[in-house]
């Protein structure tokens, strides 16, 4: 028997889907795929219910106890799916996930706010929460993190489950966290071999960023890949061979003797951020690791406790009298440049989650070298983390432009728009770690402001290429600033008019 699926027939240009294009298309049918899952756990969550209710067990015991009743429901599931048991499985456990422990995260999904990728990293991350009241703080918290988050990345989606997890549930943290085993194995297959350390993520960092020194020590005609430079360091490191340049020239002295290799581990830095009360023990809030992600107080104390560690305080407030290095203004202070890497976390482009100290920092609305007052300034309001690869997308990239907001909350923005029109908008990924960063007030003039930018169409002659290009981004931005600004008002308006919403 043939059976055709009805979605075919579907009209789906009803809710709107045949009337958009690119991104906005692409994005439409993610947020199906959220819908249709939500749809599918909702059928298989309906099917545990009843199949307890018939062996008059409580739900909640259907996947510890009563193996026989989840197991007929998991292999419907499996024939339907054509799936192996434990895939069944799986899917009955999530199941049971977005509609008993995380259902505020789950509806999420259903509106196409997370993805179906990013709700499994959530339950990832909340997995070890037992208490029924604890899971559901950290489902509301997530959640209404989430809902105004702007575009939310699997790696977003996770971060935010975990502070939540780290904040209300600490000690439960910390003791996953310490269960978590320790150890080296070595396992070979036929054609080669796999060793994997297991150990906690700041050795784990500091080991990244040790095989990197070595790694990068190379001279420019090295012609191995970076990842096969990374493998010969990390061996000749554990080995305590020596660890060579591979541009076959005799007279390199880029091939490092043990001596270098030792003064290059001692700049080898991992970097975390979090509050002087949570050095302290005043408080619980959760910390951060770059390159690893959200870290609970106790970790945080437990780090900075180390003998190599350093503990530098983070000036803030002194922001507001400098930004840029003293007659310098392209290159921001280290406080500046420290705060703008701690606040965004990664790289700013969504979606991207290379860590924020190995990316450049870019300004988003261009630095003018020949009149820097009349370019984008060097501040927290107009400089965020690139890494290499977007950064050269910004640069060579025809018709994208990105920008940078601090809205009247302080809460710092980034939009990216494709030439489609179609655009992403996301808060700093970090806004929680340093929530007044974006009140502190510049001290310099508003480059982007309406008016005072170039209007006409075409770029003049007179200008090169890149000058022409960057006018056009500060008319783009300055011009959907305007509209979002008088978006917003209108919005505003709206909301007095009509009273408060229903929720
Ligand atoms: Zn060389
Ligand atoms: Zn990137
Ligand atoms: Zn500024």
């Amino acid at each position: 028997m043939r059976m055709d699926s009805m979605w075919s027939k579907v009209d789906l240009s009803a809710v709107g889907v045949g009337r958009q294009s690119g991104g906005a298309l692409i994005n439409a049918l993610q947020a199906g795929e959220g819908l249709l899952m939500f749809l599918r756990w909702q059928a298989i969550y309906a099917m545990l219910t009843a199949a307890a209710g018939e062996s008059g067990v409580a739900l909640d015991s259907v996947d510890r106890r009563v193996v026989d009743v989840f197991a007929s429901v998991s292999r419907e599931v499996a024939i339907a799916l054509r799936v192996a048991a434990s895939t069944a499985d799986r899917q009955a456990h999530l199941a049971v996930e977005a509609f008993e422990r995380l259902p505020q995260v789950a509806r999420l999904m259903r509106d196409g706010v997370i993805s179906v990728a990013a709700f499994g990293e959530i339950v990832l991350q909340t997995t070890g929460v037992e208490d029924a009241d604890m899971i559901a703080a950290v489902d509301a918290t997530t959640a209404a993190d989430l809902r105004e988050f702007g575009g939310v990345s699997r790696k977003d989606a996770s971060d935010v489950a975990r502070r939540a997890v780290a904040e209300l549930d600490p000690d439960g943290l910390r003791a996953r966290r310490e269960a978590r085993g320790k150890g080296v194995t070595v396992s070979t297959d036929v054609d080669g071999a796999d060793v994997l350390i297991a150990t906690t993520v700041q050795d784990a960092a500091v080991i990244d960023a040790s095989i990197d020194a070595v790694a990068d020590s190379v001279c420019a005609d090295d012609t191995r890949t970076r990842g096969i430079r990374r493998h010969d360091a990390a061996v000749a490191l554990l080995t305590r061979s020596e660890f060579g340049c591979g541009c076959g020239n005799p007279e390199c002295t880029a091939t490092a003797p043990a001596s270098v290799v030792a003064d290059r581990f001692a700049s080898v830095v991992v970097h975390v951020v979090a509050d002087a009360s949570t050095l302290s023990g005043e408080s619980e809030k959760a910390g951060w690791l770059d390159g690893f992600g959200v870290l609970d107080a106790h970790h945080v104390r437990e780090i900075a406790a180390r003998s190599d560690a350093a503990i530098r305080p983070l000036d803030i407030a002194g922001l507001a009298d400098r930004t840029a290095r003293a007659g310098d203004p392209y290159r921001p202070t280290t406080a500046c440049d420290t705060a703008v890497r701690a606040v965004f976390g990664s790289c700013s482009e969504p979606g991207c989650a290379r860590p924020a100290w190995r990316c450049d920092l870019d300004h988003v609305c261009e630095f003018d070298h020949a009149r820097p007052e009349a370019g984008g300034a060097t501040c927290v309001c107009n400089l965020n983390p690139k890494c290499r690869y977007h950064h050269l997308c910004k640069t060579f990239g025809e018709g994208w432009v990105d920008d940078q907001i601090v809205d009247a909350n302080g809460v710092i923005w980034t939009e990216v728009t494709a030439p489609s029109g179609y655009s992403v908008r996301s808060r700093a990924r970090n806004q929680w770690l340093l929530p007044d960063l974006g009140l502190v007030p510049c001290r310099h003039g508003e480059p982007v402001a309406r008016g005072t930018v170039e209007t006409s169409t075409q770029p003049e002659r007179s200008r090169t290429r890149t000058q022409a290009k960057h006018a056009y981004r500060m008319r783009i931005r300055s011009q959907r600033r305007f509209e979002q600004a008088c978006a917003a008002a209108a919005h505003h308006a709206a909301f007095v008019e009509d009273g408060p919403p229903p929720f």
